[in-house]
């Protein structure tokens, strides 16, 4: 017997501004298990990210555009109810790329088996997945963080941002994390202990607000957002700073062509480096990091938060309201 999935799809490519929930559409298809597709999973966990904006228009990306009408992509946690694989059982939990639908066959190929079970089935998409992955080798490897040193964190009470700020610290590195909330700027002080957090919303000028906060400069600033924060970060930056190209949502929903930097000179007096990365460069690089972050997380060295939507309709929602900084720390759907 075919079983039904229940998946969201765009119904219209949205080339700028902000998306609502409106562009999205829930549908239903028929779902065949074959020998091709020879598991089947329900999803549990759906991990909604700020990437997936970039696919949403017709431009060509790292990724190529999500099919108008089909289920759109992105990282999940699911279970196996029905399998011929020998690879896998029935009750096994697998990661896949077949989010934002409540169940899909695949190859066995395409899934990958969680077999940790002491945290959380959801961190495999937070601390443990692709955000933690992404703080790791940013500041690691990208960034060269050294210990003792001044950093600078934007989207810091988001999931990527959270777990910067927090690996830099437990790197005896002075934090100033910058967020939209007032909330967020509560939980950055007072549980997750960095040195300064202000509300980059409530700030007239950033330049001097970091001035005020880190009067030393920053030796790295970790740059999640781009756009006039990036510009401001480089007039704090100390000689020979290192800027960390995480992500640049300022701009990604902005309706209006991005400015260049006004203030490369800075850049060539200071020699500062600025270095972009995609996290899925570095997938053959995660010993150090699952070694580390298994340790954090246990020792509670690394504390963490989500904020959870419940069911597959309300996953647009989710989006939507990750990109209006809705969330405190990993957006996540459950289904
Ligand atoms: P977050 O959990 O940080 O959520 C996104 C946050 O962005 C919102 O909560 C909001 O927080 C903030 N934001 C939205 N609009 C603006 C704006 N105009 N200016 C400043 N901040 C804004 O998401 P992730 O942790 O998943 O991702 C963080 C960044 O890392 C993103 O830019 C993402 O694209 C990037 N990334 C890059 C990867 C790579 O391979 N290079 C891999 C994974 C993520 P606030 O309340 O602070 O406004």
């Amino acid at each position: 017997m075919n079983e039904k999935s229940k998946f969201i799809a765009l119904k219209n490519y949205i080339p700028v501004g902000l998306p609502t929930e409106n562009d999205f559409i829930a549908k239903e298809k028929e779902i065949n298990f074959s020998d091709e597709r020879n598991v089947l999973v329900e999803n549990i966990w759906i991990s909604v990210d700020p990437y997936m904006r970039a696919r949403m228009t017709e431009k060509k990306n790292y990724k190529h555009p999500f099919i108008i009408g089909e289920p759109m992509e992105g990282a999940a946690i699911g279970i196996v109810k029905k399998t011929n694989s020998s690879k896998f059982n029935v009750g096994d939990y697998v990661l896949n790329n077949c989010g934002w639908r409540d169940k899909f066959t695949d190859s066995e190929n395409n899934l990958k088996k969680i077999t940790n079970s002491h945290f959380p089935l959801q961190s495999f998409l937070g601390p443990l997945g692709m955000n933690g992955h992404t703080a790791y080798i940013g500041l690691y490897k990208i960034g060269k963080l050294q210990k003792n040193q001044t950093v600078l964190v934007s989207s810091a009470g988001g999931s990527v941002g959270s777990l910067v700020c927090q690996i830099a610290k437990l790197n005896g590195c002075k934090v100033v994390a910058s967020t939209g909330s007032d909330e967020k700027v509560d939980w950055l002080k007072n549980e997750l202990k960095v040195d300064h957090a202000f509300n980059y919303k409530k700030t007239e000028n950033l330049v001097l607000k970091l001035k005020e906060l880190m009067p030393e400069g920053f030796d790295l600033y970790f740059d999640n957002v781009g756009g006039d924060f990036l510009e401001a970060a480089i007039f704090r930056m100390k000689n020979y700073g290192r800027i960390v190209i995480c992500g640049r949502i300022s701009q990604m929903n902005s309706t209006t062509s991005p400015q260049g930097l006004k203030n490369m000179a800075h850049v060539l007096v200071k020699r500062l480096t600025i270095k972009g990365f995609l996290i899925f460069d570095h997938e053959d690089d995660t010993n150090n990091f699952q070694r580390d972050m298994i340790k954090w997380l246990t020792n509670k060295e690394i504390v963490t938060k989500e904020t959870i939507y419940e069911g597959i309709d309300n996953a647009p929602k989710a989006f939507v309201d990750l990109l209006n900084g809705k969330n405190i720390g990993k957006m996540l759907v459950k289904i």
